[in-house]
């Protein structure tokens, strides 16, 4: 048989994805502008590279072996790609995740063989209900299981310093100017801002936060206010704790973008450049306009921004006129698309 030019399993379109020049959204703005679209992830999304990061990471050490149980408490792209990862190698997946979650997202984790325990979402996180307290004691009955723990596993970042920021290294030929990416966990910023930073200390790293997390504040003053935290849309951007995944140290500066800004920037980047990105996708290209309008750029800057995750996942919320309405996002500023007929 002659070579047949295949992947050999979807574990190997982990990584590597695409720098895409954008050409439009930017066109008014001074410098070069690039996105690194992580939506091309298998699993649609940067968690992609977290999973398979920490899982081989357990593997290496002897802790998982097949057949063992890998246990997480999330609704969103981190259980996705676990379940995802867990199907290729033969692990068990648990997901422990808040009754908010969306029945579409719910039954796209055990689409991919997750078992999801459904918590109750309006209890206090040390009540044995809660997402976090049932993913503590599934670990602790369960032999031969491991606890993911995202938010507070240093492996979160070692998986973009490996990676993501070699990628944009490379793409770059090594001439980025200022990295520009969304806080959560703060792995991807912090491993992909470490290695950029150790090739060149001069690039400047901003991250975006949401307006009811504690993180700038905390980037600012080191000291956690309680009174930075209020309700917000935008999911898996800003924290209301500080999560041992971020590395303060390597970022810049914070930036606070809002649930209705970033949900049109999301909205305007599919119609003018054609990629279709989730929400905090937005939210990152919400703050370069406001770091360009503050005049953080100039005619050389090479900006690149991670795009965490596709749009697809966003069908019900910014992608929905219904839910925009009832935001209150769609008013006489921002005029309600008129490009549905029925005949
Ligand atoms: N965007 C989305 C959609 C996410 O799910 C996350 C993860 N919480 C982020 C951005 C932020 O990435 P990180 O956790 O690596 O900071």
């Amino acid at each position: 048989m002659k070579e047949i030019k295949a992947y050999s399993n979807v574990l190997e379109l982990i990584g590597n994805t695409p720098l895409l020049q954008l050409n439009r959204i930017t066109s008014q703005m001074k410098g070069n502008f690039y996105a690194k679209v992580e939506g091309f992830n298998p699993g649609h999304s940067a968690k992609d590279r977290i999973a398979l990061h920490i899982i081989e990471k357990a593997e290496k050490e002897g802790i998982l072996k097949p057949g063992d149980t890998i246990i997480e408490t999330t609704s969103g792209n981190t259980g996705f790609s676990i379940a995802m990862v867990s199907v290729l190698k033969g692990y068990e997946c648990i997901l422990a995740v808040s009754s908010k979650s969306s029945k579409d997202k719910i039954d796209m984790l055990r689409a991919m063989g997750a078992t999801v325990h459904v918590c109750p979402a309006h209890v206090p996180a040390d009540d044995p209900r809660s997402y976090y307290e049932v993913a503590k004691r599934l670990h602790s009955e369960i032999a031969n299981s491991v606890y993911i723990n995202q938010y507070f596993n240093k492996l979160n970042i070692e998986a973009h310093y490996e990676t993501t920021g070699p990628e944009i290294w490379e793409q770059t030929n090594g001439q980025i100017t200022h990295l520009v990416a969304c806080s959560g966990t703060g792995g991807t910023i912090s491993g992909t801002a470490r290695y950029l930073k150790e090739q060149n200390p001069n690039v400047k790293v901003i991250g975006i936060d949401a307006y009811g997390s504690v993180l700038q504040k905390y980037h600012q003053t080191r000291e956690f206010d309680k009174n930075e935290i209020y309700p917000y849309r935008i999911e898996g951007l800003g924290k209301n704790l500080i999560p041992d995944a971020t590395d303060f140290d390597t970022i810049d500066a914070f930036i606070k973008v809002t649930d209705e800004d970033s949900a049109h920037t999301a909205r305007e980047l599919a119609r003018t450049e054609g990629i279709f990105a989730g929400y905090t996708s937005g939210a990152a290209l919400q703050g370069i306009k406001q770091l360009d309008e503050e005049g953080v750029f100039d005619a050389n800057s090479i900006v690149v921004v991670i795009l965490p995750d596709h749009g697809s996942r966003y069908m019900s919320k910014v992608y929905s006129d219904e839910w925009m309405a009832q935001q209150g996002f769609l008013d006489e500023k921002t005029e309600v698309p008129q490009n549905l007929q029925y005949i």
